[in-house]
């Protein structure tokens, strides 16, 4: 029964929605006790999870329920910021009969959606270094990709994605869009703009520069913040490296602030960034020693952000030097398994309202309600890699009609893959091995 749910949610087409796209079926294709539901939403300015668990509380923990009996799971808990009042509303009546499902309430601190620090608040696991949650006996799970394992249980494969929209917009809002819906389209709809802007991607602290309004949304999209254009925050984005490797040699003072606050350090991990960034100071070859601590950073943007007085970023060296390590063939020597964080991390919690403060975000930080409106774009462009693996194959060609639902792709036999579907009825205007562009019905009806 495990199998065919597994085939279920891999023809569903389901992956991450909250992180790098994973596929799903791949993830729960394991035998955990215990699974954690991902409602910490700890990136600012986003509001998607928050809103799922309050308005769809019962879909949740009824598909919870389903994914533990998959895993063999013998409990679930559901971990969430105190905060979100009217989600632990919901969830408080909607866990009430279950027996093996519980709320965990989280303190509002950054990055408490970190899967690692998650499971850790949730159940006191720590995950080994360089290891995953299944490690410790856990799955952890984003709240919008388990409503898609509770659709796809039900052969309804994922077509759409919730997407909150924020910053400088008349109206923040948090729609749900087919995939394939342009940025361009989204930030229509949300109002009047201002006329030099950028678009970040994500969260404020992981997100990146949208480069080309054209960009569709992917099943990993979750947010899209809009900003003026001499905000500090895409300005910080958009240094070259070139220039944050020089600040790195010449400006760091090995204070030791980024590692006191290193999420993954306070777990009793050996990431300490300012021992990555003495190294880098003092030129020594890229493959041995400090270097290789990059392995165990999660990218949270903490040290940068929070640590770092100085405005360094030893996050992004961490990105530059793993790329590197795994292009020169060097594999993470770290594998200790810690059995305690460090003894005053609750003290080193960084508090989401100061780090907003710190973003230059506070104006911002503003409720986004779901809209009601459903979305209809003019046209979806579908890529064929919204996952991590094997990109997905085409399977219409130029000219096809194609109704909602209808695989467009499919995953390569024996590979790390998953389908991806139309996600509006139309014509295909277009195929590539990176795409398929289906033009809305109603457009070329007309
Ligand atoms: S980004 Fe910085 S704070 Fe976050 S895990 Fe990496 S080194 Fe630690
Ligand atoms: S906080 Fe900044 S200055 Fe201090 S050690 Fe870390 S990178 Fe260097």
């Amino acid at each position: 029964m495990s199998k065919e749910n597994i085939a279920l949610i891999q023809q569903a087409g389901v992956v991450g929605a909250g992180g790098a796209g994973f596929p799903t079926y791949k993830k729960l294709d394991a035998k955990v006790d215990v699974v954690v539901v991902n409602g910490a939403e700890c990136e600012p300015l986003l509001r998607v999870d928050q809103q799922l668990m309050d308005k769809e509380a019962g879909f949740l923990v009824e598909s919870l329920t389903r994914v533990l009996e998959i895993t063999g799971a013998a409990r679930g808990i559901i971990a969430l910021k105190e905060k979100y009042t009217a989600a632990v509303t919901a969830l408080k009546r909607a866990v009430k009969e279950t027996g093996i499902i519980h709320l965990k309430l989280l303190e509002d601190f950054y990055p408490a959606g970190d899967e690692q620090v998650l499971l850790y608040e949730a159940t006191g696991r720590i995950v080994p270094e360089g290891g995953l949650p299944l490690h410790a006996g856990a799955v952890v799970i984003n709240v919008e990709t388990l409503i898609n394992v509770g659709h796809a249980l039900q052969g309804k494969p994922v077509t759409e994605k919730y997407v909150t929209v924020a910053g400088a917009v008349q109206n923040p809002v948090t729609f749900r869009v087919p995939l394939g819906t342009s940025v361009r389209e989204l930030l229509d709809k949300a109002g009047p703009i201002p006329d030099k802007f950028k678009v970040v991607e994500g969260g404020p602290m992981m997100g990146s520069i949208v480069d080309n309004l054209d960009k569709p949304v992917t099943k990993t999209t979750k947010g899209l913040i809009v900003l003026p254009v001499n905000h500090s925050l895409p300005a910080r984005k958009e240094v070259q490296w070139s220039h944050t490797l020089k600040r790195a040699k010449s400006v760091c003072c090995q204070c030791n602030k980024c590692t006191q606050i290193c999420p993954r350090y306070l777990l009793g991990h050996r990431m300490e960034p300012h021992k990555v960034m003495r190294a880098v100071g003092q030129g020594v070859d890229g493959f041995t020693g400090d270097f290789t601590m990059a392995f165990l950073c999660c990218q949270c943007g903490a040290c940068e952000i929070y640590g770092c007085d100085m405005g360094l970023a030893p996050n992004r060296i961490n990105a530059e030097l793993k790329k590197k390590l795994q292009a020169g063939g060097v594999k993470n020597p770290y594998q200790n398994s810690p059995v305690q964080a460090v003894s005053d991390r609750e003290m080193r919690k960084i508090p989401v309202k100061r780090l907003v403060s710190r973003l230059q975000l506070d104006a911002y930080n503003v409720p986004a309600p779901l809209s009601a409106q459903p979305f209809v774009p003019t046209r979806a462009t579908l890529l064929l890699n919204q996952h991590v693996g094997t990109p997905a194959k085409p399977v219409v060609k130029k000219g096809d009609r194609v109704t909602c639902g209808q695989i467009i792709a499919d995953a390569p036999e024996g590979t790390l893959s998953v389908p991806v579907h139309a996600s509006i009825n139309g014509r295909v205007v277009s195929v590539s091995d990176r795409e398929i562009v289906i033009e809305n019905q109603r457009r070329w009806e007309n």
